[in-house]
Parts: C-alpha cells; sequence; structure tokens
C-alpha cells in the first residue's frame, strides 16, 4: 500500500501556507520528480534558492567530502571552510566584513541589529528603519514587522517600534519620511515576494544619495537578487548603488541553509558577545558554499543569466501580444512575473503543474518564476511551451 504524504502532512503540521498538490522525491538540473515518477520542470527552485538547480554536482561533491570530514564546531574555534568562502565573498563584493547565518530572515535580522548598533554609538541613537510597502524580509517578529505585508505582521502585536513604511521605487516618500531618528533605508533591489516589482534605474542610485546626504545607512536585502539572479553577482551592480549593509541566503547555496551579511568598514560595529549562531557557518555549509559561489563566478553564470533574461523577455513578450488578460510582465534576468487583469495565478500555476512546470503564483494575479540560472534554453522553451499551453483555458 503507497503512503498517503498529504493526509499525514494534514494531520501532523501547523497549516501555516498552502502547498502545491505534488510530492517531490527526486531532483536533477532542472528537473524534479514525484513520489509517482512524473517529471516537472522546476521553475520556482526552492524559491529562488536552487541557483544551480537540484543536487549539483559541485554541492553533492562539496557536501559528501566535508560531511566525512567534519561537519560541524562552534564558532568559538577557527574552520577553514567559513574563513574561505569569506575571503571569496569580500574578494568579490564591496564589503569588508561578513557574519554566517541559516536563513535570509536571519541575515536580515543580524544586519538590523548591527545597524541599530551603529545608530546608538554613531548617530546619537537614532533607529528607525525606513522600508518598502510589498516587501518582504522573512518572517521573524522583526522581520515581518519590517516587511510591507500588514496580512504577516498583525496578528503578532505588538510589534518591535522603529519601522516605517514608504512606497517602493518612491524616494520623495524616502525623503519625506526620513527624521533625526533614521537610521537606514532598507530594501530589496527587486522586489522579489511582493510581485517581481522592479524599480526605475536610478530609484537606488538616488536612495544612495539621500543616504549620504543624510548620514544613513542604505540596507539591501539581496537574499533573492543575490549570486547571479538578475544578471550581475550582486544587484547592487545593475544600479550602481552600493549598500553599506548587504543581506544574502538563497543562491549562496543552491539548497542548503546558509545566510550571510556583510558590511562596510566603516559601520562594522560589532564587538565580541554582541551576535552569535550555533549552526550559521558551520563547516558544511559554507564547503558548499564555497563551492557554489566559486561556481557562479569562475563559470561567468550572471553574464548567462543576462543573455537568457533577455531571451525570456521577449518570450514573455510574445505571451503579452498574443493574450489580452497578460496585462504586464516584468523582470530582470531569471526572475519574472506575468500580471493578469484578474486573480487567476494559482489556477494557472495549478494548470501548469499538472503539465509538468513548477511555477509560482507570487500574487492572486501574477505568476513568477526563478528557475535555476544553470536553466537551458530548451528547458526555458518546453516551459513556455506549457505556458502556451494553458493560458487560452483562461482568455474570457
Ligand atoms: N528576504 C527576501 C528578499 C526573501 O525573498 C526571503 C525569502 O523569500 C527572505 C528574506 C527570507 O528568507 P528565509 O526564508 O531564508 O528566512
Amino acid at each position: 500500500m503507497t503512503t498517503d504524504w498529504r493526509a499525514l502532512e494534514a494531520r501532523y503540521f501547523f497549516h501555516t501556507g498552502k502547498r502545491m498538490p505534488v510530492v517531490l522525491v527526486r531532483g536533477q538540473g532542472t528537473r524534479v520528480w514525484d513520489e509517482n515518477g512524473k517529471a516537472y520542470l522546476d521553475f520556482f527552485g526552492g524559491p529562488a534558492a536552487l541557483s544551480l538547480g537540484h543536487c549539483h554536482p559541485v554541492v553533492v561533491q562539496a557536501l559528501v567530502d566535508q560531511a566525512q570530514k567534519l561537519i560541524h564546531v562552534s564558532n568559538a574555534v577557527y574552520s577553514i571552510p567559513q574563513i574561505q568562502l569569506a575571503h571569496l565573498l569580500i574578494q568579490n563584493s564591496a564589503f569588508d566584513r561578513v557574519f554566517f547565518c541559516n536563513s535570509g530572515a536571519e541575515a536580515n535580522e543580524g544586519a538590523i541589529k548591527l545597524a541599530r548598533k551603529w545608530g546608538k554609538e554613531k548617530k546619537n541613537g537614532a533607529y528607525e528603519i525606513i522600508s518598502a510597502e510589498n516587501s518582504f524580509h522573512g518572517r521573524t517578529l522583526a522581520m515581518v514587522t519590517a516587511g510591507g505585508t500588514e496580512r504577516y505582521r498583525a496578528p503578532y502585536a505588538p510589534l518591535p517600534p522603529g519601522f516605517v513604511h514608504v512606497p517602493f521605487n518612491d524616494v520623495d516618500a524616502i525623503k519625506r519620511a526620513t527624521n533625526d531618528r533614521t537610521l537606514a533605508v532598507f530594501l530589496e533591489p527587486i522586489q522579489g515576494e511582493g510581485g517581481v516589482n522592479v524599480p526605475d534605474d536610478d530609484y537606488l542610485r538616488q536612495v544612495r544619495a539621500w543616504c549620504d546626504e543624510r548620514d544613513i545607512l542604505l540596507i539591501l536585502d539581496e537574499v533573492q537578487t543575490g549570486f547571479g539572479r538578475t544578471g550581475k553577482l550582486f544587484a547592487y551592480e545593475l544600479y550602481g548603488a552600493e549598500p553599506d549593509i548587504i543581506t544574502l541566503a538563497k543562491g549562496i547555496g543552491s539548497g542548503v541553509p546558509l545566510g550571510a551579511f556583510m558590511a562596510k568598514e566603516h559601520c562594522a560595529v560589532f564587538e565580541p558577545g554582541d551576535h552569535g549562531t550555533t549552526y550559521g557557518g558551520n563547516p558544511l555549509m559554507t564547503r558548499v558554499g564555497h563551492a557554489v559561489v566559486s561556481y557562479i563566478i569562475e563559470n561567468n553564470i550572471p553574464d548567462r543569466v543576462a543573455d537568457l533574461g533577455e531571451y525570456v523577455q521577449r518570450r514573455f513578450a510574445s505571451l503579452e501580444d498574443r493574450f489580452d488578460f497578460v496585462v504586464d510582465v516584468r523582470g530582470k534576468g531569471l526572475i519574472w512575473a506575468v500580471q493578469f487583469d484578474r486573480d487567476i495565478g494559482e489556477a494557472v500555476t495549478l494548470r501548469c503543474l499538472e503539465e509538468g512546470l513548477i511555477a509560482n503564483n507570487v500574487r492572486p494575479n501574477a505568476l513568477r518564476i526563478t528557475p535555476p540560472l544553470t536553466v537551458t534554453e530548451e528547458e526555458l522553451d518546453e516551459g513556455f511551451a506549457i505556458l502556451e499551453r494553458v493560458l487560452p483555458e483562461f482568455a474570457s
């Protein structure tokens, strides 16, 4: 008798989110297989976490090698993989110091703690963080507060004070919200969970200039956009606006739980005892991180993503031309959303799943794709063929 995994899940779990009706048991590259052996193209990717796809040989090799050597030690001692990964990240970015953790939310928590300490020491106790409506920074109490979705924070009040929200892509709103208490502006360069919202080309540069003028920090959450996703190693390069602090996760580990935040020296105010973690940066995860980031850099993956991004844009543009209920297409590199004129995101996603394509209804009216950065043009064609088969069913 086969096990009904979905029934067991329904019995045992807190139902904190809706799952797609599929039980996945195996993955390779852009493809995954369910418990019945049916294959799917995975354009959701973890979400946006599987930079090198499923079970990439460099990830598997790093896991196996390191697992046979040293899996975990405390951060009270030195371990080589995390120092090697720190070196690689700092050599390839605008930052001077790093802290490793296990997830995006933790990276953001650490970044906000660092900024708050900087505010106490260097800016007369300033503590207010300006973040954006529709932003997503993770699910801890402080991060649902920083995030721009009321529904995610309302049940948990009282919330930590010191977060204010402004519309995304509106530098004047940031200027109006700035006061003597303002410590930092905290943004995703492109909003991922908020629906793949791409700002104007000069938005981040203008925000950077404002932060400089008012001596406040710019913190960029590149948990989703980092490590080649947008066609540059980091999205701040795309916009010519270096943050003071950057947060990272997802693509850094291609499927293993690893996060980090990095800062420039001028705001690297942590001292012994200020922050810590048991598992963050452990040898197993950082060895994988080093393998993944090395692979991304050595194989010019960001350039490849930029080229594929142009291809994806053309394919989506042709969908927009063909189907009048497709009202917007937005994205960069390999993060894209297609918006419909009504809330059919979930229905379209479920039909794609039946046809063998895993995508994501990032908004009730939008479908997002964040395939592995190693996806081939043929796989993209296969995915678009499925979309082209499914979308006519939704013509009104
Ligand atoms: N920040 C951004 C931009 C994200 O997209 C996410 C997750 O989707 C997070 C933070 C939270 O990361 P995690 O789920 O690893 O805590």
